[in-house]
C-alpha cells in the first residue's frame, strides 16, 4: 500500500479531504507492461482479466468494461430500445448519470421518493407509479446498501419491465447473501475516482440475460461487429447496428486489473474506517439525534460512504463550517434530481418526494478512504463530537 502522508491532528493549515485515491502498489507495473507492448487500445489481456474477475466478484453472467458507469447506462439504454415517449422508473435521490442514459434516448424519467431508513429507491411506491409507457425500473443502492430486489424484481416481472441496478456504489455489497449486480437484466459499475475501486474514469456494463451479449458486444464496438471478427467467428467485420465507443483501453485496465486483484486489503482499509465511524460515533448520535446509516440485516455493505443525517438544513451547513474551521472537509450529496432545472423541464415539481427533499439537506458525508489514518479518523471523530447539534 502507498502510504499517505503524514498528518499532525494539530497542524490546522494541512486539509483532511473527503476522498484520496487508494493504490495497491501494482498499478504502475501494470501500465508500464501496457506501455512496453504492442497492445494500448481497448479488449487486450488486462481487459480480458477484468472481465473474468467481475464476474467472479459479482455473479453477473457476463461483464463488459466500459469508459464510465454513466456510458454502461447508456449502453442499458440503448439495449433496452429506449425511445421517445418510454417512461423510467427511478429514484430522485441520484446522480444525473442514471436519469441522463435514458433521457439522451427520448424517455421521461419518473422519479419515485426514497425508504427514510436505507435512502434507496422506496419498493413499495413503484407500482403505483406503472403505465403502459413504464420500460425499466432503475434502482440505485445508495452506500452500496441493497434496494429491496426480491420486490422489485417481482414487480418488473409482473410488468414485464427490466430492472437496471445502477451499482455504482454497491461492488462487493450484497443482498440476502447474493452479490449486488447479479439482480437486475442489467447492472453498472463505477471506477471513478471516487468509488472503492478505481482506475480514475471507468465502468462496466454487467449482463444477467445472455441474449442481449451479442447486441451489447456490438453497441460498445462503434456498432460494428468486431468482436465476433476478433474471436474468428466472421471472416469480416462491419457496420451491423447503432454504437458508440465504449471501451476502455488498456492502459486503464491495468490499473483496474491491479485494484481489483488487491480488492481484499483495499476493501479492509475501508471497513476498518467505517466501522470506527459507526462505533465511536452511536452514542454522541444517540444524544444528538443525528441519524447514522441503516444497514438492514439483509444487507451487506461494501463501505462506500459514512454519512449522518442532521436535523434540519440549517444545522447541516453549520456542521459543514464548524468542520471546514478544522481542516476537514464534509460534502454534502445529491441535489434532488427533480427540482432540478431538467427535471422541472421534463414535468416533476417540488413536493412529488418529500423524503428525497428532506434528506438530500440534512446529509453530510464524512472522509472515508482506504489511507486515512488512525490519528487522522481520530482528528474527524473528535470534531464530529465538539459539534453542538
Ligand atoms: C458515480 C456514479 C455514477 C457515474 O459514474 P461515472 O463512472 O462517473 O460515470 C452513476 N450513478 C451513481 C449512483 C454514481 O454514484
Amino acid at each position: 500500500m502507498i502510504q499517505p502522508r503524514l498528518r499532525c491532528s494539530i497542524d490546522p493549515t494541512l486539509e483532511i479531504s473527503f476522498n484520496r485515491p487508494s493504490l495497491s502498489g501494482d498499478e504502475v507495473t501494470n501500465v508500464r507492461r501496457v506501455l512496453e507492448g504492442d497492445h494500448l487500445s481497448g479488449d487486450g489481456p488486462f481487459t480480458a482479466q477484468c472481465h473474468v474477475e467481475l464476474e467472479r466478484l459479482t455473479g453477473a453472467k457476463k461483464a463488459l468494461l466500459t469508459t464510465s458507469c454513466t456510458h454502461a447506462l447508456e449502453m442499458a439504454a440503448l439495449l433496452l430500445d429506449i425511445r421517445a415517449g418510454d417512461e423510467i422508473i427511478l429514484p430522485s435521490f441520484t446522480f444525473v448519470s442514471t436519469a441522463n442514459a435514458f433521457v439522451l434516448r427520448g424517455a421521461r424519467p419518473i422519479f419515485v421518493d426514497i425508504r427514510p431508513d436505507t435512502l434507496n429507491l422506496d419498493e413499495r411506491l413503484v407500482e403505483s407509479k406503472i403505465t403502459p409507457k413504464t420500460r425499466a425500473i432503475v434502482a440505485v443502492h445508495y452506500a452500496g446498501v441493497a434496494c429491496e430486489m426480491e420486490a422489485l424484481v417481482s414487480i418488473g416481472e409482473r410488468h414485464h419491465i427490466a430492472v437496471v441496478e445502477d451499482n455504482a456504489h454497491g461492488l462487493f455489497g450484497k443482498f440476502r447473501g447474493r452479490p449486488l449486480g447479479s439482480f437486475g437484466t442489467f447492472a453498472t459499475l463505477s471506477f471513478h475516482e471516487t468509488k472503492n475501486i478505481s482506475c480514475g474514469e471507468g465502468g462496466a456494463l454487467l449482463i444477467n440475460d445472455l441474449s442481449y451479449l451479442n447486441r451489447a458486444e456490438i453497441i460498445r464496438e462503434k456498432g460494428t461487429n468486431r468482436s465476433l471478427f476478433f474471436r474468428g467467428q466472421v471472416d469480416k467485420y462491419g457496420w451491423v447496428d447503432v454504437g458508440s465507443s465504449y471501451l476502455p483501453s488498456e492502459i486503464l485496465s491495468a490499473v483496474l486489473s491491479a485494484q481489483l486483484k488487491h480488492h481484499t486489503i483495499l476493501q479492509m482499509h475501508r471497513h476498518r474506517v467505517w466501522d470506527r465511524y459507526s462505533a465511536e460515533l452511536a452514542d454522541w448520535a444517540g444524544e444528538a439525534q443525528v441519524i447514522l446509516p441503516t444497514i438492514p440485516y439483509t444487507c451487506e455493505h461494501p463501505a462506500h460512504l459514512f454519512y449522518l443525517l442532521l436535523p434540519t438544513l440549517e444545522r447541516r451547513q453549520a456542521f459543514i463550517a464548524h468542520m471546514k474551521q478544522a481542516g476537514i472537509v464534509t460534502p454534502f450529496h445529491y441535489v434532488p434530481l427533480h427540482t432540478s432545472p431538467m427535471g422541472q423541464m421534463l414535468g416533476s415539481q417540488a413536493g412529488d418526494c418529500p423524503i428525497t427533499e428532506n434528506v438530500s439537506e440534512r446529509l453530510v458525508r464524512l472522509p472515508l478512504f482506504g489511507s486515512l489514518t488512525a490519528d487522522e479518523q481520530g482528528y474527524v471523530i473528535e470534531r464530529v463530537k465538539a459539534f453542538t447539534v
